[in-house]
């Protein structure tokens, strides 16, 4: 984009340059003296490389909006506001989601930092805090929350700097955990887990992300489909001699037990070659977990193996299990 704005600034004449030009990614703001500067100025711009067309939004009614700044050319200067696009509907995460509070919290502050920046004028920011809280208020939030935000906000922007901390050592890791947010418990399994964190190991610093859960994803109205034709899966064969094989795999549960009766590689497929009397259940194999998620699976099975120690399993471990085994 750079490439494109320089190379039509370069074929225009110094006198005719933009009064100002402003860019965000591939959103741009011009000001010209006059309407024919600026439309001498598209042309460059479209012709500069044919097969990426500008499109260009004038000043109505002395206003204009850039992103999410609304422009009004008074007699008095330039005034700016937050804009919001007519498709606006004021919808945002309602007060009573079962989402965590410092989500909520976070939204509120977002707003009112975004009216503090872009206002130009006292007032101006006033009347947006007004319309964010009266926005947020029709969306549950009540108004001793949000006025608690607001005042906290403003107290932060205007508190004396602090004298500056001792700076944290560079030898600090951050180490980030998501876990699902399941209401107050969350907060608890969180501080329990930085203060073990910062018991027990030096030089490292746990951050815990708290991801909400939808109540929907708790009622699946899909059917299950039946266990053979399940994938991302662990399960266990069982042979009659009492030896089990514990494996994993991404693909229909079917295909992989096919393998096992079939392949050479397979352990389970060795075993029974070596000891002709031996049967496996193969039409109904034991299903131990399931997750979407490649990474987990093979953790899973790796604890799986970890636990049950299966006979048939020659790898122990899929994955390093440096954790769970400390
Ligand atoms: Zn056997």
């Amino acid at each position: 984009m750079n490439f494109l704005i320089d190379k039509a600034l370069a074929s225009t004449p110094s006198k005719t340059k933009p009064d100002l030009l402003c860019r965000y990614v591939d959103d741009l703001i011009v000001v010209f003296s006059s309407q024919t500067l600026l439309q001498k100025f598209f042309k460059r711009l479209n012709a500069v490389y044919p097969s990426i067309s500008f499109t260009q939004e004038l000043e109505l009614h002395n206003t204009i909006h850039y992103l999410d700044v609304l422009v009004t050319n008074t007699p008095n200067g330039i005034v700016t506001t937050t804009y919001r696009k007519p498709t606006h509907s004021g919808l945002y995460s309602k007060w009573d989601s079962f989402v965590p509070l410092h989500h909520k919290r976070n939204l509120v502050n977002c707003l009112i930092k975004r009216a503090y920046n872009i206002s130009s004028s006292y007032k101006i920011m006033d009347q947006e805090f007004g319309t964010v809280k009266s926005m947020l208020a029709s969306n549950g939030y009540p108004v001793t929350f949000l006025d608690g935000c607001v005042k906290g906000f403003l107290n932060r922007c205007h508190r004396p700097t602090p004298p500056s901390s001792p700076k944290r050592s560079e030898t600090t890791h951050f180490v980030t955990m998501r876990l699902p947010f399941i209401g107050t418990t969350s907060y608890n399994i969180a501080r329990e887990l930085k203060g073990f964190v910062k018991r027990t190991i030096l030089d490292v610093e746990l951050r815990v992300i708290h991801k909400p859960t939808k109540i929907g994803s708790f009622f699946s109205i899909k059917d299950r489909p039946c266990n053979n034709l399940r994938c991302s899966v662990v399960y266990r064969l069982t042979c009659s001699c009492g030896s089990s094989y514990i494996g994993e795999t991404q693909r229909n549960l079917i295909t992989r037990i096919k393998e096992h009766r079939t392949n050479e590689k397979s352990e389970v497929c060795r075993h029974l070659q070596t000891n002709t009397m031996h049967r496996v259940n193969f039409t109904e194999p034991e299903i131990l977990d399931a997750t979407s998620k490649r990474i987990r699976l093979f953790i899973l099975e790796s604890l799986l193996i970890q636990q049950h120690a299966p006979g048939l399993n020659v790898d122990t471990t899929s994955m390093p299990l440096r954790l769970f085994n400390t």
